[in-house]
């Protein structure tokens, strides 16, 4: 795994993907690329002993740039930072950080749970993940308390339609009429959409609370608790 050092980029373009969730396309100035894993993040220094984080959304293939994706209703000094963002403005930064990552030689299927912004690092995973030709059967629950929180949904619904072994399940808290998905708590969703924990991992990313819930209820369905994998955002 590649040592997190200091890096500098140059702002590309900024994407109001919903009016709280943005993008922002860096370019890589120093080093002019950046090797990483899909599922690591960039960690920004914001103020004495004060650092934010932020997955890399985009995948690894492209070296020369990053993408990254957050949403900014928190509010707090990382949601101020990224909303300040504007094209042409230099960003300093340490990556690539973290193991939350998917390991090319477990032969087991993975499947991921997201809660909202808790998508990015499995994004890039995912468009990774079928960039290879190692490709395996995979699932992702992605949830969300409203459809407009579900950022790249229709990413994610194309890519199941054009990859047999991918399936989607997106599913929310309030359904808006004529919602084709999952309805209900986060927890309640995957007690009900897992079946069993047999030759899968498990990669979970969102808030402790819901980590901590769906965890159970994957152990509860035979998952070891060392398979379920977690990232938590907040
Ligand atoms: C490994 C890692 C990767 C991360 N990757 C991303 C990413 O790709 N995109 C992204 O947007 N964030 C990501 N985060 C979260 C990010 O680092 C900040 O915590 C987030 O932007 C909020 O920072 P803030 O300073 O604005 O708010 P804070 O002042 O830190 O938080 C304000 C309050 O909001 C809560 N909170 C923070 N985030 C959320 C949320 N999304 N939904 C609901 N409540 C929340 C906090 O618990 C706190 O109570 C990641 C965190 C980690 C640890």
């Amino acid at each position: 795994m590649e040592k997190a050092r200091a890096c500098s980029a140059t702002v590309e373009a900024v994407r109001a993907l919903t009016p709280d969730v943005l993008e922002v396309d860096l370019r890589l100035v120093e080093p002019p690329e950046l090797p990483f894993q899909a599922g690591q993040w960039i960690s920004v220094p914001l103020g004495p002993k004060i650092v934010r984080a932020y997955s890399m959304a985009s995948a690894p293939g492209t070296r020369d740039r990053i993408t990254l994706c957050a949403d900014v209703a928190p509010g707090g000094i990382g949601s101020q930072w990224f909303r300040g963002l504007t094209a042409g403005a230099t960003v300093q930064f340490k990556a690539p950080n973290g193991g939350f990552v998917l390991d090319p030689a477990d032969q087991r299927r993975p499947l991921f749970v997201a809660e909202e912004i808790g998508i990015v690092p499995m994004r890039s995973m995912l468009v990774d993940f079928y960039a290879s030709s190692q490709a395996r059967p995979a699932a992702l629950i992605y949830w969300a308390r409203d459809p407009g929180w579900l950022i790249y949904d229709e990413e994610f619904r194309s890519l199941s339609r054009n990859v047999a072994d991918f399936r989607y399940l997106p599913a929310v808290r309030q359904p808006p009429p004529g919602w084709r998905g999952d309805v209900g708590e986060i927890t309640a969703v995957v007690d009900r959409l897992v079946h069993s924990g047999d030759r899968t991992v498990a990669y979970v990313a969102g808030s402790g609370d819901t980590i901590k819930h769906v965890r159970q209820v994957l152990v509860g369905k035979g998952f070891d608790r060392k398979t379920v994998k977690w990232e938590k955002f907040w």
